[in-house]
């Protein structure tokens, strides 16, 4: 290791890390690498500390639409749209004190203009409401990357984990191509995007900090396991890295910062702490609760564990990077699909299949009352081309069983059942 005035930013060796930073945070996904930026602006020596052999975590394999009520791109927003929101965020939080509501609010905005000024990340506003049944008001509040050249990152494989998709329309695009119900993919413009070494989504999200945060200064290193928090006087003052199965001790003057994902892929936490326990994870497998032990060993109280964010998915035989882990695609159309319905075990039809939180009903297992696992019951007449995940999934069968549920923590677990109905 190097001393304090070692080389500091960029991607670094466990060789070139300092062993003395003001901030070091655990996990590259968008709320670290937002954290580490925001830190290394104001004047701080940054060490972003990533346990996985690429950067990025579930963010890189996300969507990359980033929910902001207010933002810029949308102009000027009434108070009386801020109280709609402000109203559905309520409704949807379960019992979330109001002023983290607020300052939700007021801090999203900045974020996003914080973020364009100190990357070169621009944001788009999507067409579309939010996720959960909202109000007019909530339309158009979801920001995308723009196309964003990878730069230093061009074999971007090499450094994120990749989604199952291809990372270079955004998502308005896929959605205008109707790609997913079969629609041609916009070929020319696919070409003209890979050719400049352009990427979107959830890559172009991580992409961009990555390369904000280099320019700030910010040391990245991958392959380094943030294992313990030391403590003098209930203040952090250090940390463990476990990287190259050795372990370095660093000091830290300033502070700590946890972000290092959820757990979906610690079954004893899934088990423990769901509520209804999510059955196959959809992120890179890494996201194992390590953030819940470190804080909580270094004295922090917990609080609103038993929230998820569950969505269909289908299982596959591919894995993930050099892992033995298994991957599983997100279903993004089949659920939604003209001759597609889910049924309980009584063979009954129970939940609004194209509704976004549909499968909190399905994990459920309690479907209508009914326990043991739904099933979703396809015309065998209709099949989907197409690139995307979904669209590899030909129906063989007439009924094809799908386990219905993953985890995304930190999201509300309310179902849509809004139009429940049966189709007997
Ligand atoms: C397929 C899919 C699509 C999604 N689409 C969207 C979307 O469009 N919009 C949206 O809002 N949400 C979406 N989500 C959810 C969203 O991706 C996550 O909520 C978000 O990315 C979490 O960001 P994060 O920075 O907290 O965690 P992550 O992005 O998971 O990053 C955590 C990082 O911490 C690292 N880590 C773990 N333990 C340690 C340790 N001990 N030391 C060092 N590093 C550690 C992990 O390796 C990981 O890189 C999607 C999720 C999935 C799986």
């Amino acid at each position: 290791m190097k001393s304090a005035h070692g080389r500091s930013g960029g991607v670094v060796a466990v060789e070139d890390v300092s062993d003395d930073y003001d901030v070091v945070v655990a996990g590259s996904g968008a709320a670290g690498l937002v954290a580490a930026l925001s830190a290394a602006v104001a004047g701080a020596r940054v060490l972003v500390a990533e346990a996985a052999p690429l950067f990025g975590g579930a963010t890189s394999v996300s969507g990359g639409q980033v929910w902001v009520p207010g933002h810029h791109h949308r102009g000027t927003v009434t108070e009386a749209a801020r109280q709609d929101v402000r109203a559905y965020c309520t409704e949807h939080s379960i019992g979330r004190p109001v002023s983290k509501i607020d300052a939700f609010l007021d801090a999203g905005p900045a974020m996003a203009r914080f973020v364009e000024e100190h990357t070169p990340l621009r944001f788009t506003a999507m067409g579309g409401p939010d996720s959960l049944t909202p109000p007019e008001a909530t339309e158009g509040w979801n920001l995308e990357p723009a196309p964003l050249g990878a730069g230093q990152f061009a074999d971007w494989q090499e450094w994120v984990w990749s989604p199952p998709y291809p990372a270079v329309l955004t998502n308005d695009e896929v959605a205008e191509s109707r790609m997913i119900f079969g629609g041609a993919p916009p070929g020319e413009l696919i070409e003209r995007r890979m050719s400049r070494g352009e990427v979107t989504l959830g890559v172009g999200l991580v992409i961009g900090l990555l390369r904000g945060c280099i320019d700030a200064g910010v040391g990245l290193i991958r392959s380094a396991r943030l294992s313990t928090i030391e403590t003098e006087n209930g203040r952090a003052a250090g940390v463990v890295l476990d990287a190259d199965g050795t372990e370095h001790r660093l000091r830290v003057r300033g502070g700590v910062i946890l972000a290092t994902g959820g757990f979906e892929h610690d079954r004893e936490l899934v088990e423990n702490l769901l509520t209804i326990p999510t059955t196959v994870p959809a992120s890179p497998p890494v996201a194992a609760g390590d953030g819940l032990r470190l804080a909580a060993q270094a004295g922090a109280s917990l609080a609103h564990l038993s929230e998820a964010w569950y969505w269909p998915v289908v299982p596959t035989d591919q894995t993930w990077g050099e892992s033995s882990t298994k991957r599983a695609e997100i279903m993004l159309a089949e659920r939604a699909l003209p001759h597609t319905i889910w049924v309980n075990t009584a063979g009954r039809r129970f939940v609004n299949e194209a509704s976004h939180n549909c499968a909190w009903a399905l994990a459920s297992g309690a479907s209508d009352g009914q326990p043991g696992e739904p099933a979703g019951v396809r015309d065998r007449r209709f099949s989907i081309p197409g690139p995307l995940p979904t669209g590899r999934c030909r129906p063989r069968r007439a009924v094809a069983r799908r386990r219905g549920g993953c985890g995304h923590p930190h999201r509300s677990g309310r179902p849509d059942q809004s139009r429940p109905c049966r189709a007997d």
